[in-house]
């Protein structure tokens, strides 16, 4: 599980996924509805 943060809002939500290195993978902020590129906001690495 890893710790996204929006580039935009700055608000942060939990992504769940092993593909998150995979170039060009986007997630929908579940806050302003931005999509952002997942690899490169990576806040944290949970190891569960
Ligand atoms: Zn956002």
């Amino acid at each position: 599980m890893f710790l996204l943060q929006c580039p935009k809002c700055k608000n942060k939500m939990r992504y769940q996924g092993k593909d998150i290195y995979l170039t060009g993978k986007r997630k929908k902020c579940v806050y302003c509805g931005k999509s952002f590129k997942v690899n490169s906001n990576i806040t944290k690495n949970y190891k569960n």
